[in-house]
């Protein structure tokens, strides 16, 4: 129990560590993808930039520019008229608005870079996001501030701010992480006559992630592929490792039981030999008799015992070889039920009731005989009281049924899963209130296997069972 726990739990382990192992290395690898992916897509927008400077002599900006000088000079105009020198929160807000609309809606970037990108056939669907990050009007010399990033202030924490927005307590300089799917194209700065804009123009590809998870695809099945097989594997031989344990405990027992069973006729005869060496049996000749009656009867049973052995292990090494004969199967069935009666049996109320029709089975006698026996024996041995025990025959769907019902102790559902493995016992393992070795049902189950049929059971604890074989005819 102590080593089963042991082995189930390192392997429950080693397979915890193995899917960790490969989570992290998979995590790695998109992580690379990842970068990969927007290093390439960044070098390929800062390519297509070039090249529109090279063509159009313009960075794709130049209707915006103009539009924002235009505005700026407006309101540095209106300020002036209103003698004022500051700007109002709503003023500032209403020009970071118009910046921003001006920004995306007047410049052709998007359009050259979609472009670009389709005719290098490579992915062409992305959106695109800008950025402000500082935005201030210019008065001759003094500058009016309009807008300033927090995360831009937080990278020049110089910049003091009468802005719209004022950057953060914390002195982070650290520029904050952007979403994983947002490549930053180009940081532009713009200083005219009348304002200073910087900003940032920014592309999102939104299915990286299914891209990324296509080129990985290959990896991430051979990494599922390895964990599955070796929990697979390690289930097998777990199962096979318990298996072998079972086996190897049913050995044991069978092995106790063997010695036992064995013991009781030898010691029999050793007790009749020494017998036979008093003078007061020797004068004896009917004590004689009886002892050497004693001595052959051990020594059959003894023999018996062997045989059995001796078979079991020919059984393992060879198929069954059977001499099947055509016999009226109702008449077979007759004949064994009435020499078990005269033999073990006695005191068994045996009743019958055949459905057969004169009908002629090809099985081979000798060990259907013993197949018929071993269920008899187990109903008569198995019982707590008097042995009530019914055999009914019928023919159905080209098939004999044979069923021996008994009154005995019946069967728990666990064990009837065992009941006709080899040296199997219903949980009372090598002790001896019922005598066996576990090997009757085994044969009922070959035999019935070799003639091409099948033995099942039906049974309920202090109930009885019903055992059913049936064999093609
Ligand atoms: P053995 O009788 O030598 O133990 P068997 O293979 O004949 O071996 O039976 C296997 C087990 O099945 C028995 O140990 C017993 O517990 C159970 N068994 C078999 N037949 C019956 C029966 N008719 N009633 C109750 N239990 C049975």
């Amino acid at each position: 129990m102590k080593i089963r726990n042991t082995i189930l739990l390192l392997g429950i382990f080693s397979i915890i560590i193995l899917i960790t192992a490969q989570i992290i290395i998979i995590r790695g690898v998109w992580k690379q993808k990842d970068e990969m992916f927007n290093l390439r897509y960044r070098l390929f927008s800062q390519d297509a930039l070039t090249i529109m400077n090279r063509q159009w002599s313009t960075d794709g900006f130049d209707t915006a520019r103009l539009l924002i000088n235009t505005k700026s000079k407006l309101v540095l105009k209106s300020m002036a008229d209103n003698k004022t020198d500051s700007l109002t929160a709503e003023q500032k807000q209403n020009l970071y608005k118009y910046v921003t609309i001006v920004l995306n809606n007047e410049q052709d970037l998007s359009q050259w870079l979609s472009r670009f990108f389709a005719r290098r056939h490579i992915d062409s669907v992305f959106n695109s996001k800008i950025v402000i990050m500082r935005f201030e009007l210019i008065n001759l010399d003094q500058t009016i501030p309009v807008y300033i990033n927090p995360e831009f202030a937080n990278r020049r924490p110089q910049i003091k701010s009468d802005t719209l927005r004022r950057p953060g307590p914390q002195p982070a300089r650290m520029r904050q992480p952007r979403r994983s799917s947002e490549i930053l194209v180009h940081m532009y700065q713009y200083e005219d006559n009348f304002y200073r804009l910087d900003f940032e123009y920014i592309i999102d590809f939104s299915d990286k992630q299914k891209i990324i998870l296509r080129e990985i695809a290959a990896s991430l099945a051979l990494s599922i592929f390895s964990i599955f097989l070796v929990v697979t594997l390690f289930l097998i031989t777990y199962r096979n490792l318990m298996e072998e344990k079972r086996l190897s405990n049913l050995k044991t027992d069978f092995i106790n039981n063997m010695t036992h069973e064995l013991k009781t006729p030898l010691s029999t005869i050793t007790v009749a030999g020494k017998t036979l060496e008093l003078p007061l049996i020797r004068s004896n000749d009917a004590k004689i008799l009886e002892t050497a009656k004693l001595i052959g009867k051990q020594s059959v049973h003894l023999n018996q015992l062997i045989n059995m052995i001796l078979e079991i292990s020919m059984w393992e090494r060879t198929q069954f070889q059977l001499d099947k004969k055509k016999v009226r199967i109702e008449d077979l069935l007759n004949d064994i039920v009435e020499s078990f009666k005269s033999g073990g049996g006695n005191g068994a109320s045996i009743t019958q009731k055949y459905n057969f029709k004169d009908m002629e089975v090809n099985l081979d006698i000798v060990y259907f005989t013993t197949l018929i026996n071993n269920l008899l024996s187990n109903a008569v041995k198995y019982s707590d009281k008097d042995p009530v025990i019914e055999i009914e025959g019928f023919a159905e769907n080209n098939y004999i049924n044979v069923k021996v019902t008994d009154n005995g102790i019946g069967i728990g559902k666990n064990d009837q899963k065992h009941i006709f493995d080899k040296f199997y016992r219903a949980s009372t393992g090598n002790i001896h209130k019922y005598k066996g070795l576990g090997l009757g049902l085994y044969y009922v189950k070959k035999i019935a296997e070799a003639h091409g049929g099948d033995v099942t059971v039906n049974s309920k604890p202090g109930k009885g069972s019903i055992f059913t074989v049936t064999l093609p005819y």
